[in-house]
């Protein structure tokens, strides 16, 4: 089997549970970006919910919230909340719930304290960190103004979360809908993604580690300006490969459940190291950060998606300069510029 299969051809409706396994039910949410949807989690136990990620703190997601906690829970509230990781879109809504249906966060701690060193982060010297950071990129001073805006814009997106929350690590077992699950953690996308595992189902919650259609944004931030969060990417889908397999249900937070699982690593895998041979050649002679944008990205990168794209191109660049095969070199304003090494 080369590629992945949909077992469910079309998506269930907006805002009602579909079951897609014993206990286990699919929600999809719809999202007013160009990612317009997310899917979420639940699992059912004999009192209450679990709910795995949450959807955006817009007004539209919370009037399908209020929608669903009349129509779907079925009296049972919601005692606990898992988070796959922090992006706005997955936690966004998780401190609202949490105090709606007096419920728990259950994250790890490394995805807790993203949230508050990027989003919930306004400290004079951290605005110099990312100012400092993306003028090295070369980034100019409008596009360096766009980063606030969006980080704003991001912020924004998350609900005040959970002054406390219980900690998930790898590994950990964790029994929901009277079945065992285990904790997995992937890292690239996010630094302490939560999976979650199922032997018994054969079922793998992937979040946004494990998408079928599209490749999760791998980023470098201004807090950790050299981490090789593409290292961590490849060992994760190296990790993965041995806990599924292609008959593993993989459920994502974005497009449909699919079999196909360890393909589907691979290819992203292989797709990644492609770009990154194309990029090492680009860099025979020195160029900026933003130079390797029509090298990476098909797409028109504009202020929309120039804060990701900034962070990806660096993720690349750094694991080919971890590897010795690149060098950068600040020019007299700072601005990096990376070539070969010849190494
Ligand atoms: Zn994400």
């Amino acid at each position: 089997m080369k590629n992945i299969t949909y077992p469910y051809k079309r998506k269930p409706k907006n805002n009602t549970f579909k079951e897609i396994a014993p206990r286990v039910y699919w929600l999809r949410l719809g999202m007013p970006f160009s990612l317009d949807h997310i899917n979420l989690w639940l699992i059912e136990e004999d009192n209450y919910w679990t709910l795995v990620d949450t959807g955006p703190n817009t007004s539209t997601s919370k009037t399908a919230w209020q929608e669903i906690f009349s129509t779907q829970l079925q009296n049972k509230p919601i005692k606990q909340i898992i988070c796959t990781h922090s992006h706005p879109d997955h936690v966004g809504l998780a401190g609202w719930i949490c105090e709606n249906q007096s419920a728990k966060l259950l994250i790890s701690k490394g995805e807790f304290e993203f949230y508050h060193q990027i989003f919930a982060n306004n400290k004079p010297t951290s605005i110099a960190q990312a100012q400092t950071f993306y003028q090295q990129a070369g980034a100019s001073d409008d596009q360096i103004k766009s980063y606030f805006k969006h980080i704003k814009i991001f912020s924004n997106l998350i609900s005040l979360m959970p002054s406390s929350y219980q900690q998930l690590q790898h590994n950990d077992g964790i029994t929901l809908g009277k079945y065992q699950w285990q904790v997995h953690i992937g890292r690239g996308h996010s630094p302490e993604h939560i999976c979650l595992f199922c032997e018994e189902l054969n079922l793998f919650i992937s979040g946004d580690q494990l998408l079928p259609t599209i490749s999760s944004n791998i980023s470098v931030w201004p807090t950790q300006p050299n981490a090789n969060p593409m290292a961590d990417f490849f060992l994760s889908c190296q990790d993965i490969s041995k806990v599924i397999n292609n008959q593993t249900l993989v459920l994502p937070s974005h497009g449909l459940p699919f079999y196909g699982g360890e393909n589907r690593l691979n290819t992203l895998s292989e797709d990644a190291k492609q770009d990154m041979a194309c990029l090492y050649d680009f860099c025979l002679q020195p160029r900026t950060v933003s130079e390797t944008f029509p090298i990476l990205f098909k797409a028109n990168i504009d202020e929309n998606n120039l804060m990701l794209a900034f962070g990806e191109a660096l993720a690349s660049l750094n694991y080919l300069c971890a590897q010795g095969r690149i060098i950068a070199t600040p020019d007299e304003n700072g601005i990096k510029y990376y070539q070969q090494t010849g190494a």
